[in-house]
Order: C-alpha cells, then sequence, then structure tokens
C-alpha cells in the first residue's frame, strides 16, 4: 500500500472507553440493587441528564421554571421559530422574541424506548419519546417525553404540557395524553 493511504485511526466507543458504558456499568442503578444501595449513592449515580442553558436558551428555560412553554415568535411574518436560533428561517428577519404558547398540540410521532441509554433511564424503562406537533402552527414540532400510558398507535392524538421541576434551575416540559391524570 502506498505510503499516505492508510486507514485513518478510529476511536473505537467499546467499553473500555465509552465514558456513557462506563458510567452505566460503575452506577449502582439495576433493579435489585436498589434495595439496599444507601440513597445518596443512588442519587448520585442517576442524576437525570439535563439541558446547558445557554445565551440563546436561557428565555426558554426561564419560561418552564414559571411553567410557561416559550418560543421565539418573529415580528415580521409572526412564525414561531423552534429550535431558538438568531435569524428567522421564514423571512430572514432576525426581530425575534419570546411568545407564550398553549402547551398544547398532537402527538405527531413516538417512540417507546426499551433501552437504557444513560444510567437515569435503567429503571425507569420503558419510557416514552414523542414529538408533538403544537397547536399554535403546523410544522412547529417539539421533542419530549410522553409520561402515562401510551397507547399502541397514539399518533394524532390530542396532548397537553406537564412541567417536571428537576432543580432550582431546570423544569421540563413534557407531555401528556389529554383525558389522562385528571385533567381536561
Ligand atoms: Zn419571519
Amino acid at each position: 500500500m502506498p505510503q499516505g493511504l492508510g486507514v485513518a485511526p478510529v476511536t473505537c466507543h467499546s467499553a473500555a472507553t465509552n465514558p456513557y458504558r462506563e458510567a452505566y456499568d460503575n452506577a449502582d442503578v439495576r433493579p435489585a440493587d436498589h434495595r439496599s444501595a444507601p440513597m445518596t449513592d443512588l442519587l448520585t449515580a442517576v442524576s437525570r441528564p439535563l439541558p446547558l442553558i445557554d445565551d440563546e436558551t436561557r428565555f426558554f428555560w426561564e419560561g418552564t421554571r414559571d411553567h410557561r412553554l416559550l418560543m421565539l415568535r418573529c415580528k415580521e411574518c409572526e412564525r414561531f421559530v423552534h429550535h431558538p436560533r438568531p435569524v428567522c428561517p421564514s423571512c430572514l428577519s432576525s426581530a425575534l422574541e419570546p411568545a407564550e404558547l398553549s402547551g398544547r398540540g398532537v402527538v405527531y410521532t413516538f417512540t417507546v424506548t426499551e433501552q437504557a441509554f444513560h444510567p437515569f433511564w435503567a429503571d425507569r424503562l420503558p419510557y416514552t419519546l414523542v414529538v408533538v406537533e403544537l397547536a399554535e402552527q403546523a410544522g412547529l414540532r417539539f421533542l419530549s417525553e410522553l409520561v402515562g400510558d401510551t397507547p399502541e398507535d397514539a399518533v394524532g392524538l390530542p396532548v397537553v404540557v406537564v412541567w417536571e421541576d428537576v432543580d432550582d434551575e431546570v423544569t421540563l416540559p413534557l407531555f401528556r395524553l389529554v383525558g389522562a391524570g385528571g385533567q381536561a
């Protein structure tokens, strides 16, 4: 083989090098272990992965702390823009400001996850990831978790936001089916 055409070095995420796998192996989170593990160890091992808040997304997380679902809205063409970004993808205006949504929509698609890709989920399986099409605008979609029972075919069913207060800084917007959980 001519020199210089060799195979580029590849980082292999084997069990020895993959930090998530290592965290999983080290985490005392298997259901059989829960009964005997001290609570402080469990809290350290299974903290929920949380978003990193930056200047572009701070308004969103400040809104969720108040249990308000905010998204950027273009002052020129009045379209909602998600995810947060400096320029409207419809009209290229940079006149964007946060506006509140109803928190209602329908299930656009969903998947029931049966494998924990992070130790936090190890004893919370299965859980349902959902893409919600929000009521305010066709095509305005939001990735979240669907809590409560998930019917075999949830596509098109109405959902409403519910709030999970994780800590002083982060409240997560999750969704549940309308009519589930005792609320309209
Ligand atoms: Zn616009």
